[in-house]
């Protein structure tokens, strides 16, 4: 894998004393410093797996210490993080707190105008807007069932009660962020335009895929499942 275009490749990495250390331009980045660089930085498979011997061996504690870096494919600029946190924002207040989306995207527009920020080309315009508040997958609100199907009442399952109840993170109608276009480490796709809510069941549904190819295989299933039923 090259170093993706919006990314300056870190020249080495090494460990100092249970630190990671980061050669860039020939200097020395700590874990704890990283965050000044004025760029984004990416660091290559095989200059990982040169230290990996030393990082089997860390623990919890060790790795938390580090706790600088992420996936390459996560990675989003500043504008786009704030954008998205805009778009996702508004799609809540509209659908749990009976906020009309006019009222939420004019709010989030004056937030950016006292602040002089102006949003960049990928997030929602006033016609956009009014599908961010919709699952990406069904289409249907987010404070409706997926499909906006009546769901059966699930049975009650042993849930072991030493451990957090994750029950209702597991429900099909629970939110879920969605990315409606698979990330890749090569380009930038966690952006206002591809981040949304949507159901936990979609968002299975999906897997891997973006929603235009789901939809295609759901379509292939369904007449799938009529032909057989026509044959029987
Ligand atoms: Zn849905």
């Amino acid at each position: 894998m090259e170093t993706p275009d919006y990314a300056k490749e870190v020249e080495e990495i090494t460990v100092d004393d249970h630190s990671l250390v980061f050669v860039i331009d020939g200097e020395l980045w700590y874990p704890k410093d990283v965050h000044e660089l004025p760029k984004v930085y990416c660091a290559q498979y095989h200059k990982w797996y040169e230290i990996k011997d030393e990082l089997v061996k860390w623990n919890d504690e060790d790795w938390t210490r580090n706790s600088c870096v992420i996936p390459a494919m996560e990675y989003s600029t500043l504008e786009y993080s704030i954008e998205v946190f805009a778009v996702l924002g508004i799609a809540i207040v509209n659908n749990f707190y009976g906020v009309s989306v006019e009222d939420a995207f004019n709010a989030v527009q004056e937030a950016f105008k006292e602040r002089e920020y102006a949003p960049g080309s990928e997030f929602p315009n006033e016609r956009e807007i009014k599908d961010v508040v919709l699952c990406p997958l069904c289409l249907q609100p987010l404070n409706v069932p997926p499909g906006n199907l009546s769901l059966p009442e699930r049975e009650d399952t042993f849930q072991p009660p030493w451990r957090k109840s994750k029950r209702k993170e597991g429900e099909a109608e629970a939110l879920q962020l969605f990315h409606t276009y698979p990330l890749k480490e090569s380009e930038i796709l966690h952006t206002p335009k591809l981040v949304r809510y949507g159901h936990r069941w979609c968002n299975v549904a999906m897997a891997d895929h973006s929603v235009e190819e789901t939809v295609d295989f759901m379509r292939k299933v369904v007449e799938e499942h009529e032909r057989k039923s026509r044959e029987s």
